[in-house]
Parts: structure tokens; sequence; C-alpha cells
């Protein structure tokens, strides 16, 4: 049986004090981490703190990026060996607002995820299509290219712990959520990729989170499906009570 993990990205969003607040509120409130996991994926100015906050329960802290190298000239951006230093323990890569705005390659995604695990971070790696590339009926190439992209190089147990985020381009923020059929038929695809590309056990093994428009009233169907263990969730995570319910959801 794989865990669910129930992730909040909060983007570029909160002030310091609302994110302590939402962390007061649910860190004693998550359900115990050998039901669910629960994780916040937070700006960086937060983390050190949530971090501090959240020691000791079952709620842990994710950044939303970072760079692949360890240190040097790279203004304005946040290294692996930070984030491991602060306690952070996931990292979501290739989110695709940073594919989109930010022009992040596969290339990158990919050096990312191996940093990742160099510094012992879990990543949470977001695929997905856009509606362009839905309507041209691309999706499975699409996901499945980035996915084995993304896990170029790794070994067989790094494949295994990657979580997977299908996250359709024009679900997310859109209040446009895939169906739960829509969405499970693409993560089981790409389940049976991974079975080709790495193995049939890491294919069994490894995680895939469903994100775009995720909310307390559509998340039990679709964590449900048989091929989705977890959602990684935007607008509906920044409010600590329907962020509970989402967990709630993942036991
Ligand atoms: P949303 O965002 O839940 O607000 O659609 C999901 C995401 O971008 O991870």
């Amino acid at each position: 049986m794989r865990k669910q993990v129930i992730a909040g990205n909060w983007k570029m969003n909160k002030n310091h004090r609302e994110a302590e607040d939402f962390i007061q509120t649910a860190k004693n409130e998550v359900p115990s981490s050998d039901q669910v996991e629960s994780v916040i994926c937070a700006p960086f100015p937060f983390l050190q703190k949530l971090v501090e906050e959240t020691k000791g329960t079952s709620l842990k802290i994710g950044a939303q990026n970072m760079h692949f190298e360890e240190s040097g000239a790279f203004t304005g951006e946040v290294s692996p060996v930070m984030l491991k230093e602060l306690g952070v323990e996931y990292v979501v890569l290739g989110h695709s607002e940073r594919r989109e705005i930010f022009k992040e390659t596969d290339e990158e995604v990919n050096k990312k995820v191996h940093a990742a695990f160099k510094h012992g971070l879990t990543p949470i790696v977001c695929v997905g299509e856009s509606l362009e590339q839905r309507e041209a009926n691309e999706t499975m190439t699409v996901v499945e290219n980035q996915v084995k992209k993304a896990f170029e190089g790794l070994t067989d147990e790094q494949s295994q712990q990657v979580i997977i985020a299908y996250e359709p381009i024009w679900a997310i923020g859109t209040g446009r959520t895939a169906t739960a059929e829509q969405a499970n038929e693409v993560c089981s695809h790409i389940r049976k990729a991974v079975a080709d590309f790495v193995s049939a056990g890491v294919a069994e093994a490894v995680r895939i989170q469903y994100g775009g428009s995720v909310k307390p009233a559509n998340v039990e169907e679709i964590v449900g499906q048989s091929d989705i263990d977890g959602a990684l969730v935007g607008g509906a995570s920044l409010e600590a009570d329907s962020f509970l319910k989402l967990v709630e959801a993942g036991k």
C-alpha cells in the first residue's frame, strides 16, 4: 500500500504572521504520519521558522524550488545545502509556473532532482500538459517525456522515492479540475511508463499525486482513484481548516 502525500503549495502568498498562525493551528491537528504524509511547501523566508515550529509533529515542511548547484555566483538563488541545513525535508521541482514563467527546462529539473537526492531532500516533481497539448491529444506523450527526463540517471532506489505530481496546467488555479477519471487515466499512464523505463517494482511503489483545483469538496474522489496517491494543492491549502480537511481525506 502506498501512503498518500497531501502537500500544500502556498506559492508566493502569506505574510509571516499568517504563516505562523496557520502552522500553530495545523501542526497538532494533522493525522499521524503513519496514516498520511502532510507537507506545507512555503516561501523561502518562512522556512526556518516553520521547520522549528513543526519539530516533533507530523507536519513536514518543503520548499517550492531550489538551484541545483551547492554554492557560487548565482545571485538570488537558494541551494539544496541551505534547505537541508534548515531542516527542510521536501522540495517542489519543475512546477508548471517555474517552467512557464521562469523557463525551467527538463534538463534543469533533472539536475535539481539529482541535487535533492544528494542532499537528502525528497523531490516532488511536477509534470503536466497545457490545454493546447490536451486538445491536440498529446497529453500522454508530453507527461511521459517529462517524467522520463526528470528521472534520467537516478538509481532504482531514488526513483522509488520521487513523488510525482501530475498537474494539468489548464486545471491549476482555474477552478477547472480534471475529472477524477481523467486524472487517474494519466496517473496510470505515468505508472506504466515508470514500469517500462525503470521497473515494475518501482512503478508499484512510486507515489503519484494529482494537482489542479483540488479542494475539500473534490479531494476524496480524487485521492480515492487507483493510481492517485495524494494531492498537491495551491489555493485550498492556504487556510488551515481547509488543508486539514484535505489531509483527512488522505488517511
Ligand atoms: P491550485 O494549484 O490547487 O490552486 O489549482 C495547484 C498547484 O499549482 O500546485
